[in-house]
């Protein structure tokens, strides 16, 4: 059975939809200028009124915000409320450099719990469902992020946090948990830390949904965690900056739902910065529509993505996000070719001999970069040094033929690569410039 959460907004006719964001659009371009003196000044500089925005087709007239903005104005200068209505302050991650704080009112943590309530409906989480929510608790928006959207939709709440795995299987098994919430690379380890427990999560848990985020994954992994844990994986996606993890796939998990009354996406060609076309790769910008305490106007999220606008097998209409290609940060150049540690990850999953744990070291061998990927066996034995060898071809074929670039594969023990409990570090580089 179909359950919507607010069904009258998640199937809404695509034309009111956008007749909606024009207006809220119109009202936050206001609601900026007026209430923070950073974003007058961005306008004065850029010689626009709110009065130019006079609907939604004038939103390339707005002047774009990037994370260094954040960092410049460093704790809240770019904040539109007095301190006294911020409810909430997180911090991000800092994966990318110096941690920026962001803050919340009363209605912006109603909005982000109702936008996880709307996505955990769709996958058809409800009453009856225990969620563990293995995310960090804290400054990280991700534990508490889903931890509201879980007891909005009457969920039993199981905030686990991150680390203390074997805790963490022997309470996902004797309190029936139904679905976790945590990073993909996390689960992976989780499964991979039942089993030398001797548990199944397959056979001997009730777990049956996984909604997984916080890092670029690929469909490969999707399968290779659905079938060794026996249930349904969905993405999910967000930044601290636009509230935390806010979207999350429906059931038949072609995109994440986006949703349209509270945020506009966009996706532009990082040279042009012009709109590209549904289903083409660019930059992903967004204008939150109504948050109140930071608001956020053409936020270059620094993340490439692309979207979906027609209308769900689901019903709903909503844009969908589709899987996202990475950071355009997270990406790295060696020998001039642009690598993303994603496209190494889904060569690894097809090869059940190694683990999906890796690391990517970069050095320098003369004037040329070098590329090793140190991977993990499942299962070292001696006897095998000929089949390790056939192994090794086999994978730096397959990642030649991803990434274009010769990658040397490096075989290490089991459980040598650092687990991470939150977002995995995938890149070692050693290069010297
Ligand atoms: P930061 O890591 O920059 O300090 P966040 O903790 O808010 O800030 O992380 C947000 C970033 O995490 C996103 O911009 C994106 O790059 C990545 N991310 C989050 N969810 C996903 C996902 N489902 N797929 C790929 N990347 C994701
Ligand atoms: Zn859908």
């Amino acid at each position: 059975m179909m359950s919507y959460w607010k069904p009258e907004i998640e199937t809404m006719d695509p034309k009111d939809l956008r007749q909606m964001q024009s207006e809220k659009l119109v009202k936050l371009v206001k609601y900026v200028y007026d209430r923070s003196p950073f974003y007058k000044k961005r306008f004065d500089e850029f010689g626009i009124k709110p009065e130019d925005i006079k609907s939604i087709d004038d939103i390339g007239k707005l002047p774009f915000t990037v994370k260094q903005d954040l960092r410049d104005t460093y704790p809240n200068g770019m904040f539109c409320v007095k301190n006294t209505d911020v409810v909430r302050y997180h911090a991000s991650s800092g994966t990318t450099g110096k941690p920026t704080v962001v803050g919340y009112t009363q209605n912006d943590l109603d909005a982000w719990a109702e936008s996880l309530a709307r996505g955990m409906t769709a996958i058809g989480l409800g009453q009856d469902d225990i969620i563990q929510v293995s995310y960090g608790y804290g400054l990280f928006t991700g534990g508490l992020g889903v931890h509201y959207g879980s007891e909005k939709i009457g969920a039993t709440t199981l905030p686990a946090g991150s680390g203390n795995t074997e805790r963490q299987i022997t309470l996902m098994k004797d309190l029936d948990v139904t679905a976790i919430c945590c990073t993909p690379s996390y689960f992976s380890y989780l499964i991979e830390a039942a089993d030398h427990m001797g548990c199944s999560i397959k056979d001997e848990t009730k777990l049956k949904i996984g909604i997984f985020g916080a890092e670029p994954w690929s469909e490969s992994l999707r399968k290779r965690i659905e079938e060794r844990s026996g249930i349904k994986a969905y993405d999910v996606f967000g930044t601290s900056e636009l509230s935390g993890p806010l979207f999350i796939e429906c059931e038949a998990q072609e995109g994440m739902h986006v949703w349209g009354d509270m945020f506009l996406f966009e996706i532009l060609d990082a040279e042009t910065n012009e709109p590209v076309p549904d289903g083409v790769v660019g930059e992903l910008v967004v204008t939150t529509l109504i948050k109140e305490a930071l608001p956020l106007i053409r936020y270059r999220v620094g993340d490439l993505a692309s979207l979906d606008t027609s209308v769900c097998k689901c019903g709903r209409t909503h844009p969908r996000l589709m899987r996202l290609k990475g950071r355009s940060d997270d990406m790295v150049i060696v020998r001039g070719i642009n690598v993303f540690p994603g496209q190494v990850e889904y060569v690894l999953v097809k090869f059940p001999e190694v683990s999906p744990h890796f690391m990517i070291v970069l050095d320098r061998d003369g004037e040329l970069d070098s590329m090793t990927v140190q991977v993990e066996l499942v299962d070292m034995a001696s006897d095998k040094l000929d089949d390790y060898h056939k192994l090794k071809a086999r994978l730096e074929h397959e990642l030649k033929s991803i990434l274009n670039l010769h990658a040397e594969v490096e075989f290490v023990a089991p459980g040598t690569i650092p687990r991470s409990e939150g977002k995995a570090k995938r890149v070692t580089d050693k290069r010297q410039f």
